[in-house]
């Protein structure tokens, strides 16, 4: 396995591979990975002939209040997992190979950017868009793999991809959880036993909301409400069904809407989502 810390071992690394027409799968994250992200490196495997992977906890799409320096970090074990999978490459920046002095450009895609999370973490998504727009110049995949675990976030690499006229193929890759339906995510790793528990209940809100919604309640409001006993967190940031392409919040919800949820246990923030 190769490992590049500068865009110019990446150009070269990824240059001789497309001379020699091999397609390029990209997986970007930010490290401390699991299963979840184990599984967009499969389907990179099996949908590519090379994967590259990069590391990289961007400091941009942290807000000043958020955990950006306790964001968790083992380079090492991540290292080895790459390696057991059989990863071609892996891209692990410094913040200031990505981000040089005088660097000042934005990726802003407009409204989509500014509603659910966006609303609670004012310019997450333009540090989100800035630094992947980066990557994929500097990794230049045929393919890029996003997990639905962070769906407005696979929606707006979508719309960047389309307004921008990438020639890129994005692919969504399904939520993995844990045993008792939790959403695997490096975050977890900050909760205690007990926190750890009480986290489980947003998956099986999930699943009574969707049940509520197949048992014939089709105004949302009567949904989350049926559902929400199940829910044991601190802090509800918001509860919303939407359109699964536009984000377009949904009164009356109809199939194949995405129910997307935020919350706090204790200081860790969580996200979640099914389709309804
Ligand atoms: P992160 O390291 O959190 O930035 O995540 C990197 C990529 O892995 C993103 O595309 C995430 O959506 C995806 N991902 C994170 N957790 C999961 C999960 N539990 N299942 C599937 N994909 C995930």
């Amino acid at each position: 396995m190769d490992i590049c810390k500068d865009v110019e071992c990446v150009r070269a690394f990824v240059n001789i591979r497309k001379q020699q027409s091999k397609t390029i799968g990209f997986v970007p994250t930010m490290g401390y990975l699991h299963e979840g992200h184990m599984s967009l490196v499969k389907a990179s495997k099996s949908m590519c002939d090379i994967t590259v992977v990069s590391i990289f906890v961007n400091p941009k799409q942290f807000g000043p209040k958020e955990d950006y320096s306790k964001y968790p970090r083992n380079l090492e074990r991540d290292l080895k997992l790459l390696e057991e999978a059989k990863v071609d490459m892996v891209f692990i920046p410094d913040v200031d190979t990505i981000y040089p002095e005088g660097f000042s450009t934005t990726i802003n895609i407009g409204p989509l950017a500014n509603v659910l999370e966006g609303a609670f973490r004012p310019g997450h998504f333009d540090g989100v868009c800035t630094v992947v727009t980066k990557l994929f110049n500097i990794v230049k995949p045929n393919k890029a793999f996003f997990g639905e675990k962070d769906y407005q976030q696979l929606k707006i690499i979508q719309k960047l991809v389309k307004d921008l006229n990438l020639d890129i193929e994005i692919v969504p890759i399904p939520t993995k959880r844990e045993e008792d339906g939790l959403a695997m995510s490096s975050r977890n790793t900050y909760l205690n036993e007990e926190q750890r528990e009480r986290a489980n209940t947003i998956y099986k809100f999930l699943l009574k909301a969707k049940e509520a919604f197949e048992n014939g309640i089709k105004d949302t409001d009567k949904i989350i409400e049926y559902a929400k006993a199940v829910l044991d967190v601190d802090v509800v940031y918001y509860i919303k069904i939407v359109d699964k392409e536009t984000l377009e919040e949904k009164t009356a919800p109809s199939k194949y809407d995405r129910i997307l949820i935020a919350v706090k246990i204790e200081d860790t923030r969580l996200i979640d989502n099914i389709e309804i």
